[in-house]
C-alpha cells in the first residue's frame, strides 16, 4: 500500500499516507555527522562480521542501563537491520518440522521468515477487547512436541500496545515448562508512552536467559530505517551461528552505518525523547478521531506508531455503484480510490478486521486522513 501511495503521489493525487512502517522524521544531525566523518576517515573496509566491538559495546551498555541485563560484546551480532537479525536466527535455530509460535497480530514478516528455514508458523489468536493479549490457554493449546520457538514483540506492529507483566509471567512460565526459545522483538522499546522502562521475557524471567534472544536496531528508535543496523543479543552460540551465517551471506552491515549507530547509542538522547512526545501526542490525536467515527474501535495505542483499528461494522456493505467490501484488503483498496487515503489491510497481520493506521504522520495530514476516511464511510 505504502508503494501504491508513492506511485499514486507520483501522478499527483492529494494522496494521505497513513501506511508507512517508519518514523517521518530525519536521522538526527550529530548522528549524520558520525557517518560523514567515518567517510572522511576512511572507514569504508569490511569489518568483523559480527560488527564493530564498540558498537557491541555500546549494545551491552544500553542493554544494562535500559533493563538492567549484563551481556559482553561476544554475546551480540551486528545485522543489516533486525530483520536479518530475526531471518540468521530463524536460519540458525529452525529445522524443517518444528513449529514456531507467532502471536496475532504479527508483523508480517515473522511467517515468511520462519517459512524460510522449514519451520512452521502456527499462529495463535487475539481479541481486540483484550488489547490484543492472546488468552494463555490459547497458546498452551497449540504447543506440541514439535513446538521449538516463540517469537513476542511488544510494543507491537500493528497493534501499538503493549504486553501485560502478568501475561510475560504466564509466557514464560509455558517457556519453562516445554523448555522452548524465545525471539524477543524489542524494536520498538523506546517508543512506549507510559513513561516506564523497557520490559521483556527476561526482566521477568531472568532465569530464561540461556533461551531468550533478544533483538532489537536503530531504526525506529533514531529514525534510521535506511541505514540498515540492527542486532540480536543472545547465548554464545546461538550468536556465533548467527554470525557464520552473516559471514556467508551479507557479512558485516556496512561500516559507516555502523559508526552512525554507535553515535545514536552513545551520543545525545533528546531526539529519542521528542519523537516519542511527538508519537504519544499523535496517538492520541488519531484516537480521539476515530473513535468520534461510528463503528469503528480501537485501543489507544500505548507504544510504537501504529494504530489497529477494527473496520468490520462495514464489512458486507456496498460501495457506491461498486462492488461488496469483505475484509480489510477491500476496505484499504476503497478507502484509497474514494478517500485517498492509503492505510494497511488487518489480513497481513493475521487478523482481517482490522487496519492498521501509522501515525508517523503530521497532525494535520492525520486529520485531514481520519476525516476522509469518515466521509467514505458514510457513503457505505
Ligand atoms: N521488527 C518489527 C516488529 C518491525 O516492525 C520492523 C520494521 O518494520 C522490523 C523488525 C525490522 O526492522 P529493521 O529496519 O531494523 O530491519
Amino acid at each position: 500500500m505504502n508503494a501504491k501511495a508513492k506511485t499514486l503521489k507520483a501522478q499527483g493525487y492529494d494522496i494521505i499516507n497513513l501506511s508507512a512502517g517508519e518514523p517521518d522524521f530525519d536521522t538526527p544531525s550529530h548522528i549524520k555527522a558520525a557517518a560523514i566523518k567515518a567517510i572522511e576517515e576512511g572507514f569504508t573496509r569490511y569489518t568483523v562480521v559480527s560488527g564493530i566491538p564498540e558498537l557491541r559495546e555500546a549494545v551491552c551498555h544500553r542493554l544494562k542501563e535500559d533493563y538492567g541485563l549484563s551481556y559482553s560484546p561476544d554475546e551480540v551480532v551486528v545485522s543489516c537491520g533486525a530483520k536479518q537479525a530475526l531471518f540468521n536466527l530463524s536460519q540458525a535455530l529452525f529445522d524443517p518440522g518444528d513449529e514456531v509460535l507467532i502471536l496475532a497480530p504479527y508483523w508480517v514478516s515473522y511467517p515468511p521468515i520462519v517459512e524460510l528455514s522449514g519451520a512452521k508458523p502456527v499462529i495463535v489468536p487475539s481479541e481486540l477487547e483484550q488489547n490484543f493479549e492472546p488468552d494463555l490457554e490459547a497458546l498452551k493449546k497449540r504447543i506440541t512436541d514439535k513446538t521449538k520457538a516463540i517469537f513476542l514483540n511488544s510494543p507491537s506492529n500493528p497493534t501499538g500496545q503493549i504486553y501485560s507483566r502478568s501475561f510475560l509471567e504466564g509466557v514464560a512460565e509455558v517457556v519453562r515448562t516445554h523448555g522452548l526459545i524465545v525471539i524477543t522483538d524489542d524494536i520498538y522499546d523506546k517508543l512506549r508512552f507510559d513513561g516506564q522502562p523497557p520490559e521483556n521475557i527476561l526482566t521477568v524471567a531472568s532465569d530464561l536467559r540461556d533461551q531468550v534472544i533478544m533483538v532489537n536496531g536503530v531504526s525506529k528508535t533514531y529514525a534510521m530505517t535506511g541505514w540498515r543496523i540492527g542486532w540480536a543479543v543472545g547465548p554464545k552460540e546461538i550468536i556465533a551461528a548467527c554470525a557464520r551465517i552473516q559471514g556467508q551471506s551479507t557479512s558485516n552491515a556496512s561500516s559507516v552505518a555502523q559508526k552512525a549507530a554507535l553515535e545514536a547509542l552513545t551520543g545525545p538522547q533528546e531526539c529519542v525523547t521528542q519523537m516519542r512526545e511527538a508519537f504519544a501526542r499523535r496517538a492520541k490525536l488519531l484516537s480521539q478521531k476515530i473513535q468520534e467515527i461510528p463503528g469503528l474501535s480501537l485501543p489507544e495505542p500505548r507504544g510504537t506508531f501504529y494504530a489497529f483499528v477494527d473496520f468490520s461494522a462495514y464489512f458486507g456493505r456496498q460501495r457506491p455503484g461498486g462492488e461488496i467490501i469483505n475484509g480489510s484488503l477491500d476496505m484499504c483498496d476503497y478507502l484509497l480510490s474514494e478517500a485517498l487515503v492509503a492505510t494497511v489491510p488487518g489480513v497481513a497481520f493475521g487478523d482481517d478486521r482490522c487496519l492498521r493506521i501509522s501515525f508517523a504522520n503530521a497532525d494535520e495530514e492525520i486529520i485531514k486522513g481520519v476525516e476522509r476516511i469518515k466521509e467514505a464511510l458514510e457513503k457505505l
